[in-house]
Order: C-alpha cells, then sequence, then structure tokens
C-alpha cells in the first residue's frame, strides 16, 4: 500500500485520543485534601526545574487551603524570578478579518450573528495599521482571522507577507504570530514559508462534550480535527505553536489539567512543548451565550495561572487585555511572560486612532486594558519590570528558546536580557515621551549593573551607543 502521510489520520476509531476525560477526572478526584508536605514536596520539584506530571498539578488544583494556596503563589512567584527575571515581552493583535463560517456561541464573530458587521482588511488597510502600530513602536504582532474559505493558507501567507514588508521611518515588524483556524498539513507548509513565528489554535475546551455544546456549526464543531491540528502543524515543520483554553466554558480544573496533557503530549511526540500557554477568560461579546456556571473568579483566575507556571516552568504564558490593568498587574508576577499593549480589536482602528468605546458588533469582544502601549511601558517600568521586544531567538533559529532559558545555564544573562535592554533602547530613542524614557534609562542602568561579570557587557554598552547613533536591530 502506498504511504500517503497527507491522508493518514493521526487517530484511528480504535485509539483513544490523548485526552481522556476520564483519566483526568480520577486524578482530581484521587488527589482530593493533599498533605501540605505533599503540595510542598510538588513546589520544591518544580523549582528543581522539572516539569510536573498530571498527578502533581492535580495535588496543587486540590490544594484549597489559604496557607497551600499561598505557597502555590510563593513558588510560582519565585520560579520567575529565579529563572525568567523580571522581562516582559509586548506586542499587538491586529485583526485581518472577521468573516466566519463557525457558530462558537462565545464569539461576537459567529456566524449567526447577524449583528456583526463583517469586514476583511484591503492589503492597503493593513498596510495603514502596520504603520500604525509601528508609529507606536509596536515590533511583534499576533494576526488574527475567523475561520472562512476567504482566509484559507495562501491568503495567511499573504498577509503575513504584506506585514513583513511595511517599514516605517525606524519601524518594522520582526516577528508575525498567528491565531487563525487550523490548517491541513499542506497549508501549515505554506504558511510556515512566509516567515511566521508562533501558530496559536486554542482548543476552546478540552473536554468533549463540552466542546460539543459550545460549537454548534462549521469545520470548527469537530473536537477531534481541532485536538489534533498541531500535530499537523508540527508535521508540516511548524514546531512553534501555541496552545490554550477558554477559560469560563468548562471547569478550570479539567482545562489546567488537559494544558498539561496537551504539552506531555508534545514533549512526548517531537520532543519540543508548546512555545506559549493562554488562559483567556470569557468576557462580553456581541449575542454570547454562555452559562455562568464555570466562571472563573479572580482567585481561582490568580490560582490557575500560579499552577499553570509551576506545571510547565519552561513555557511562554501569555496574558492579554481581555483582563484589566488591575488584574494584570496582579497576576503577572506568577510567570507571566508576555503581554499585549496598546489594544484594539474593531478592524481598521489602529490607522484611525480611534478611541471611542468598544462597539461590540464590530468586534470580537469586550477588552478591559485600554492603555496605550506607552502607558503599559510607563506602568512596566514604575514596577521595575523590564519590557522587551525582542525577537533574536526566533530570528536566529533558536527554537525552544523558553527551555533554553529554562534549562541553560546563563541563557538569559547572555541572551535575553541583553537583547530586552537593546529593543528597550530602540524605543527610548524612537518613541518614547521624555518621562517614559527618563524612567527606561534608569531601569536599563540598574540591569547593566546586574550583568556585571557578564563577558559581553562591554559589547552591550557598545551596542546602546551604536542605537543612539542610528543603528538598529542590534542583537546576541
Ligand atoms: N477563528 C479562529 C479560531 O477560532 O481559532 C481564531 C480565533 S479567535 C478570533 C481568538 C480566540 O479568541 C479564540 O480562540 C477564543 O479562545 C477567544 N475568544 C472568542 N470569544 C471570546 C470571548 N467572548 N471572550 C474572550 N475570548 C474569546
Ligand atoms: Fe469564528 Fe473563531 Fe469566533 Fe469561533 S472563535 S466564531 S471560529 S472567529
Amino acid at each position: 500500500m502506498k504511504f500517503e502521510p497527507e491522508t493518514y489520520r493521526i487517530r484511528d476509531e480504535r485509539m483513544k485520543p490523548f485526552i481522556d476525560p476520564e483519566e483526568i477526572w480520577e486524578y482530581i478526584e484521587d488527589t482530593k485534601n493533599p498533605e501540605k508536605a505533599e503540595v510542598e514536596a510538588v513546589i520544591d520539584k518544580s523549582l528543581n526545574k522539572q516539569r510536573l506530571n498530571l498527578r502533581e498539578t492535580a495535588i496543587l488544583i486540590n490544594a484549597d487551603d489559604p496557607e497551600l494556596v499561598e505557597k502555590i503563589k510563593q513558588g510560582a512567584m519565585a520560579l520567575k524570578e529565579k529563572v525568567y527575571g523580571n522581562r516582559i515581552v509586548l506586542f499587538a493583535p491586529l485583526y485581518i478579518g472577521n468573516k466566519c463560517k463557525n457558530d462558537c456561541t462565545y464569539c461576537g464573530f459567529r456566524a449567526s450573528n447577524k449583528d456583526a458587521e463583517r469586514r476583511t482588511l484591503s492589503d492597503k488597510e493593513i498596510v495603514k495599521e502596520v504603520e500604525a502600530l509601528e508609529d507606536n513602536g509596536q515590533k511583534r504582532l499576533i494576526l488574527v482571522y475567523g475561520e472562512h474559505d476567504d482566509y484559507n493558507a495562501d491568503y495567511i501567507a499573504h498577509t503575513v507577507e504584506t506585514v513583513y514588508n511595511v517599514k516605517k521611518g525606524k519601524g518594522e515588524i520582526r516577528r508575525v504570530n498567528i491565531n487563525a483556524a487550523p490548517l491541513d498539513i499542506e497549508g501549515f507548509r505554506k504558511v510556515r514559508k512566509s516567515g511566521i513565528g508562533t501558530y496559536q489554535v486554542f482548543q476552546e475546551t478540552y473536554h468533549p462534550k463540552a466542546y460539543k455544546w459550545y460549537h454548534i456549526k462549521g469545520p470548527k464543531s469537530d473536537y477531534e480535527n481541532r485536538l489534533t491540528s498541531l500535530d499537523r502543524a508540527q508535521e508540516a515543520g511548524v514546531d512553534d505553536v501555541g496552545i490554550g483554553a477558554l477559560f469560563g466554558l468548562y471547569d478550570w480544573r479539567f482545562e489546567v489539567m488537559a494544558m498539561v496533557r496537551h504539552t506531555n503530549h508534545f514533549e512526548a511526540c517531537y520532543n519540543v512543548g508548546p512555545h506559549t500557554l493562554s488562559f483567556p477568560r470569557i468576557k462580553d461579546a456581541s449575542t454570547v451565550n454562555v452559562p455562568d456556571k464555570y466562571v472563573v473568579n479572580d482567585e481561582d483566575f490568580v490560582k490557575l495561572i500560579a499552577i499553570l507556571r509551576l506545571a510547565v516552568p519552561y513555557t511562554g504564558l501569555i496574558l492579554t487585555a481581555r483582563e484589566n490593568a488591575e488584574v494584570r498587574n496582579a497576576v503577572m508576577r506568577f510567570g507571566v511572560s508576555q503581554i499585549d499593549g496598546g489594544t484594539k480589536l474593531e478592524l481598521g482602528s489602529y490607522a484611525t486612532s480611534k478611541n471611542e468605546k468598544q462597539n461590540l458588533n464590530r468586534e470580537q469582544f469586550a477588552i478591559n486594558d485600554n492603555r496605550s502601549l506607552n502607558e503599559i511601558i510607563d506602568e512596566l517600568l514604575d514596577k521595575g519590570y523590564l519590557p522587551s521586544f525582542c525577537t533574536a531567538c526566533y530570528r536566529l533559529g533558536r527554537t525552544g528558546e523558553h527551555f533554553m532559558e529554562f534549562s541553560v545555564p546563563g541563557f538569559i544573562k547572555r541572551y535575553c536580557t541583553p537583547n530586552a535592554i537593546l529593543t528597550l533602547t530602540e524605543y527610548l530613542v524612537d518613541y518614547a515621551p521624555e518621562h517614559t524614557a527618563k524612567k527606561g534609562w534608569k531601569v536599563i542602568d540598574k540591569e547593566i549593573k546586574k550583568l556585571e561579570g557578564f563577558g559581553r557587557l562591554e559589547e552591550l554598552k557598545n551596542r546602546i551607543e551604536r542605537i543612539k547613533q542610528g543603528e538598529r536591530d542590534l542583537y546576541f
């Protein structure tokens, strides 16, 4: 028989998919009321730089005693400080088109939402949007699309190339990530060639029955097709993938376990975990129809982020402007590595710099952090974070960067911190108002002091001067 990988079904009917709801619930049931010592042992394992297994993750989930929850939060904070330092990578989403043939009951773009104003940006409009984003200092974007025949692999690749070609003043986009419908292997290959960074596909809910309930029409209603989509990406050579669950659709404890299981699956099959985990909470949307049974309150939200940090210590965690500034500030210290800034969801709204109230008929969902990129950078600097626009690993082909940050001694000092400093320098020179620049230079001085003894310190200082003299895009 001819071997045709393209037509090969990853799962046949006799096999269970790698998410087994009964197994996940068993772990959660079997680890109820854990002893303090058990919880501490799990946290210690993570602090010793080892990924947690499902049982250990369940132990943390079941640690309800306030003292134990505090220990989990402290553990996540310690891990973040010990391993990653205080860098926060910034990006912005760019919505390309909101036509959609699916009917996800939580989303404003759902096909049955007749109030939605459908629009796809023309190439010219994309250029205008990207110019406006570059004018703000953005270097990393995630392009977002509904699921529609118009947004096929060729079109996605075309929009990625369009974005990379926009250079305004000293501005340029150096990394384009994607959040779009899953593709077939050939489609992933095409998009990969356009030079994407991460391809994100969120499973939304990992529980098959709940999934069915929310995804009532269209290709997305096929749970397994979605669950295995990033395996197809891997087969096509897209090894930089992002997974996520939409919190509020089903029990958060189950979703956390399933994300860890999904991570283990990638490690077992491809020797590399997902690049990022996302954990959006459902927000208001036009015609949204989601029962409030599984709403995740702020307390559980913090706890679940801390658990994810400990369970998969070397994976990037993304927190978006769906959350308000207060929540974002509160949870960032538990291990978040990327946030968006200056976010606008309405198609075409970066260029028109509209600042009016959100119109949910034109946008996917409500955002709660409307601060500009500079306001966010200001606040990050005030809190001692080091804002970064670094794209070095991806452009030098250093894949698995989070894993290296985590496991290669000195990697952060050699690469991440210097590159964060260099990209912040560009921002301060090119885009920051005086008051931000002042704070920024102070933070840079502080970070440089921490690098004393680092072999490339002189070279780093030299590059900062070269950027001040007009050179750009210098990285280690
Ligand atoms: N159409 C593609 C898909 O479904 O994979 C692109 C994704 S959609 C434009 C981006 C993500 O937004 C979804 O995967 C979902 O997790 C999230 N989302 C949808 N509706 C939301 C809502 N009401 N509140 C918060 N996030 C939402
Ligand atoms: Fe379409 Fe994605 Fe919204 Fe579902 S979540 S309706 S697929 S845009």
